[in-house]
C-alpha cells in the first residue's frame, strides 16, 4: 500500500479543489469517493440523445472561484439571456435587464412585474451590491431574505411575482428563509456575470478540475465507513493509514463523535422533450401562479444545443414541492399548468425522466463567505471541506476546499 501525505474523502468540487492545492505543494494525495465518477452533486447523464443534469443547475461566471479555477472557454459554456419570463396561467411578463439591454428600459418601466418604486429600488440594490466585495456582503445584517426584501421596501407584487420564484428556485425553498447575505451575494453574481451551461453538462466542471490533477490518485466506487485519527476505514472492512485527512463531505456519518446533523433543501426536477414554443427562449421561465406546482421551466437546448438530439428541445422543469404523484400523474399535472401558454402544442410534450435530489443544498444557520483557514481543522490530522461550512454554492464549496488544503499544508510543513 502506497503511503500518502494526504487523503481526501469526497471528490465533489470541494475535494477536487483541495486536491489541486495539495498537488501544487507536491503532496502525494489520494482522493476517495463512493460514486463511480467525480463531481458529487455535479452529475450529468446521457439518455437517449439527451444530456440531463441531476437537478437544474447553472454555473455563474462571476463567482470569484470560477474565475480562479475554471477555463470557461474549454468548457464551451453558453449563457442564458439575463432576465426572466414570468407566467401565471392568465398573463405573462417579460423581465429584461436594462443594464445590459438599454432598449428594454421603456418596456421595463411599464412592466407589470412591480411598481416604478420597485424598479428604482432594484437599481439601487444592484448598485449597492456591485460596489461591495463578497466579504462585505457577508458582513451585512443577517436576516431572512423575505424580511430583507420587505424592509428594503419592495412591494408584495414584485416579491410574489419575481423574488419568490427566482430566488426560491435558487435556494430550493420558497418562504425565502435563506439568509439575506446569501441573497445579496447571488444577486451580485447575477448582476456581474452570466448563468452558464457547459457543453457537456454541469458534470464537466468537475471533470475539468480532475483533468488539472496530474499526480493525485483516485479510488472511486469506494465507500468510507469511518474516519479515525490516522485511519480511513472502508465499508468492506479494508483500511488505510493516513496522518492527514480532509473530509470533503458531510462528516456526520463518518466521524461518530460529531453530534450536529445537517438539514437539506431538496428538489424534484422533470425533463420533457417538446416542440418549440413560448418556453423555448434562452430565458428562464418562472411561474408565479398561486399554489403553482411548477417553479421554473428552462429550455436547456435553446441555450446549449448539445443538451438535445437534433431537431428536438429539452426542457427542465423544477417543481416547488414534491406532490407525491406517480410519473404519469406528474406529467399530466405539469402539462395542465403549462396548457394556457402551450395550448395544443402540449400534445407534443413528453416526460423523459425525473430526478429527485434529497440532499441538494445544506440549510446553514450562519452563512459566511470565508473563514480563517485554521478553522477547517476539526481535530489533529482531520480537516473539513464542503459547501456546508461556508455557504451553499459552487463558490462556497470551492473556497472551502482551498481553506482545508491550506490548513493541512501548514501542518504538514510543521511536522
Ligand atoms: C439540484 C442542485 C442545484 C444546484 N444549483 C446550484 C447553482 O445553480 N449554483 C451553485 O453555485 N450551486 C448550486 N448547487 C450547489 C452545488 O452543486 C454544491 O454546492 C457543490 O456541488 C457541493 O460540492 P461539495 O464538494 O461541497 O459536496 P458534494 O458535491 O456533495 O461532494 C461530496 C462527495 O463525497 C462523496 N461521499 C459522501 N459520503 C461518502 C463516503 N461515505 N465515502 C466516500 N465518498 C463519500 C460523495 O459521493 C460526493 O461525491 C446545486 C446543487 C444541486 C444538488
Amino acid at each position: 500500500m502506497a503511503n500518502y501525505d494526504a487523503v481526501i474523502v469526497g471528490a465533489g468540487v470541494s475535494g477536487l479543489i483541495a486536491a489541486k492545492e495539495l498537488e501544487s505543494y507536491k503532496l502525494k494525495t489520494l482522493v476517495i469517493d463512493a460514486a463511480p465518477q467525480v463531481g458529487g452533486r455535479l452529475k450529468s447523464d446521457q439518455l437517449d440523445g439527451y444530456l440531463m443534469d441531476h437537478g437544474f443547475q447553472v454555473l455563474l461566471s462571476a463567482y470569484p472561484m470560477v474565475k480562479k479555477h475554471l477555463d470557461l472557454k474549454a468548457l464551451k459554456t453558453k449563457a442564458f439571456s439575463p432576465g426572466a419570463f414570468l407566467f401565471n396561467g392568465k398573463e405573462s411578463i417579460l423581465v429584461q435587464d436594462v443594464n445590459r439591454n438599454s432598449l428594454a428600459l421603456i418596456p421595463m418601466i411599464f412592466s407589470a412585474v412591480g411598481s416604478i418604486s420597485d424598479k428604482l429600488k432594484m437599481a439601487k440594490l444592484r448598485k449597492q451590491v456591485m460596489a461591495q466585495s463578497p466579504a462585505e456582503i457577508y458582513d451585512e445584517k443577517d436576516q431572512s431574505t423575505m424580511a430583507f426584501l420587505k424592509d428594503y421596501g419592495f412591494s408584495k407584487r414584485i416579491i410574489e411575482r419575481f423574488f419568490q420564484p427566482f430566488f426560491g428556485g435558487i435556494f430550493l425553498e420558497f418562504e425565502l428563509e435563506t439568509s439575506s447575505r446569501q441573497f445579496l451575494f447571488i444577486f451580485k453574481m447575477f448582476a456581474e456575470g452570466d448563468a452558464l451551461l457547459p457543453e457537456k453538462g454541469i458534470e464537466a466542471v468537475a471533470q475539468q478540475l480532475k483533468s488539472q490533477l496530474e499526480k493525485t490518485e483516485f479510488r472511486l466506487n469506494t465507500k468510507v465507513k469511518e474516519i479515525k485519527q490516522g485511519k480511513v476505514i472502508f465499508e468492506d472492512g479494508d483500511e488505510i493509514e493516513a496522518q492527514q485527512i480532509i473530509v470533503a463531505t458531510d462528516p456526520q456519518e463518518l466521524i461518530p463523535q460529531l453530534e450536529d446533523s445537517l438539514d437539506w433543501n431538496q428538489t424534484l426536477q422533470l425533463y420533457f422533450e417538446g416542440s418549440k414554443g413560448p418556453f423555448s427562449k434562452k430565458l428562464i421561465s418562472l411561474s408565479y401562479a398561486k399554489n403553482a406546482l411548477i417553479n421554473n421551466v428552462a429550455c436547456l437546448s435553446a441555450v446549449q444545443s448539445a443538451y438535445a438530439k437534433s431537431g428536438k428541445q429539452l426542457y427542465s422543469i423544477s417543481l416547488r414541492r414534491d406532490p407525491g404523484l406517480s410519473e404519469n400523474e406528474l406529467e399530466a399535472a405539469v402539462l395542465k399548468e403549462l396548457y394556457p401558454l402551450l395550448g395544443l402544442k402540449s400534445k407534443g410534450w413528453k416526460l423523459l425522466r425525473s430526478f429527485k435530489v434529497k440532499k441538494a443544498l445544506p440549510r446553514i444557520d450562519q452563512v459566511v463567505y470565508e473563514r480563517p483557514f485554521e478553522e477547517s481543522r476539526l481535530m489533529e490530522g482531520i480537516y473539513l471541506a464542503g459547501d456546508f461550512l461556508l455557504n451553499p454554492s459552487l463558490n462556497g464549496a470551492m473556497l472551502s476546499g482551498e481553506l482545508a488544503a491550506k490548513a493541512l499544508i501548514l501542518n504538514h510543513q510543521k511536522s
